[in-house]
């Protein structure tokens, strides 16, 4: 009873920090024995679950002691016919985090090279680590990706590069045709993955349909999920577009039953919930706005964003996270960012978002 289990592990795994989720509500409830916390820590949409959505969930628990379907046929369907693509070209996953497991799995070797920018979501890195590959952060400019420098850092153990487009942490934003360049300067032997968690709060002006560039661009891989804007971050599903052929590599490496069976319900309905995601944007947008001129009020930096949430500079952001947990407000600390001023504010409802603000004056007028 020697053996220390640590040395047995793969290259990186013993490296590993664990992601850190936001703070449940639970938790600081029984923490601070009071039941009215606010989170706004993880980028949820805060209407609550779609009633298309709920409906179909409670139509699929009949079903509930059957495997679910290995191919998700209606919600590949549904998204066919949405984005004018071909079923062949998706992959689901248990979240869109899966599609990028799926991915790395796929194509990421111990002996790879792995591009992302120092403030880019954090999944990256941790995957890259957990196969021993090489993470190679490109330094942000003005807190976006610098595409330049990721071009400049591509070498020949370069396997892939991950643009969260939305980013998150930073709400930053590169405009499709930045992109376009971009995708007609990398090495085709490079994946280049187009990570848009936030797609459906950017303004329909601004972006573009870049699973569009697929045909021209085989090593691309559009990523997108229903956790943030269709508000099933807990059911978990997320899909990779894809070539044809790059997503039956996938859906080798995939494991059957990834996506359980109300979450294929539950994605499949709400893809039919127009009015459902009319409101969270609609919601968004405004809420977006009182936020950024609260933190402009308060002479508070802001990163202006394009997704659901908003960062601010706050000077030592651990301290005042945890006085705003005091009050009852989980907001998200991003040190593991590599952005320790910075604290994280998803956009709620205008009640949740105004308890925040009344929060933070309390705890600056504390400072
Ligand atoms: C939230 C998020 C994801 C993953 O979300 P899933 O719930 O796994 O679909 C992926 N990328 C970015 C940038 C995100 O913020």
């Amino acid at each position: 009873m020697s053996i220390d289990i640590k040395t047995l592990a793969n290259q990186g795994v013993n490296g590993l920090h664990p992601y850190q989720p936001g703070k449940p509500v639970e938790e600081l409830e029984r923490e601070l024995g009071i039941s009215n916390i606010v989170k706004l820590a993880s980028n949820e949409n805060p209407l609550g679950l779609s009633p298309k959505a709920r409906l179909a969930i409670e139509q699929a628990t009949t079903e509930l002691t059957r495997y679910p379907d290995a191919n998700g046929y209606y919600l590949k369907a549904k998204l066919a016919e949405r984005w004018q693509v071909d079923p062949a070209q998706i992959t689901l996953g248990n979240g869109s985090n899966e599609v990028l497991e799926i991915l790395f799995r796929t194509f990421v070797a111990p002996d790879s090279e792995v591009l992302f920018d120092q403030h880019a979501f954090i999944v990256y890195a941790l995957l890259t680590q957990s196969i021993g590959a090489t993470a190679v952060p490109i330094p942000s400019k003005a807190w976006g990706h610098d595409l330049d420098a990721m071009l400049a850092a591509i070498t020949d153990k370069t396997r892939m590069v991950c643009v969260a487009n939305p980013n998150n942490p930073t709400g930053t934003y590169l405009a499709p045709a930045a992109i376009e360049a971009f995708l007609a300067k990398v090495p085709e032997s490079v994946i280049v993955v187009l990570d848009e968690a936030y797609f459906e709060y950017v303004e329909p002006e601004q972006r573009a349909n870049t699973h569009q560039w697929l045909s021209r661009y085989p090593n691309l891989v559009v990523s997108r999920t229903f956790s943030k804007a269709y508000g099933l971050a807990g059911l978990r599903v997320g899909y990779a577009l894809t070539s044809a052929q790059m997503a039956d590599l996938l859906n080798r490496v995939r494991e059957p039953f990834n996506c359980n069976s109300l979450a294929l319900a539950a994605a499949t309905a709400v893809l039919d919930d127009d009015a459902y995601l009319a409101a969270g944007i609609e919601l968004n947008r405004s809420e977006m706005a009182r936020f950024e001129a609260y933190f402009t009020e308060r002479k508070l930096p802001y990163i202006p964003s394009v997704g659901n949430f908003i960062t601010v500079e706050v000077g030592e952001a651990g301290a005042i996270y945890e006085a705003l947990l005091r009050q009852g407000v989980i907001v998200r600390p991003i040190a593991g960012y590599g952005m320790p001023n910075h604290l994280r504010v998803s956009i709620g409802t205008a009640e949740e978002n105004t308890r925040f603000m009344a929060a933070m004056d309390v705890v600056l007028a504390e400072r």
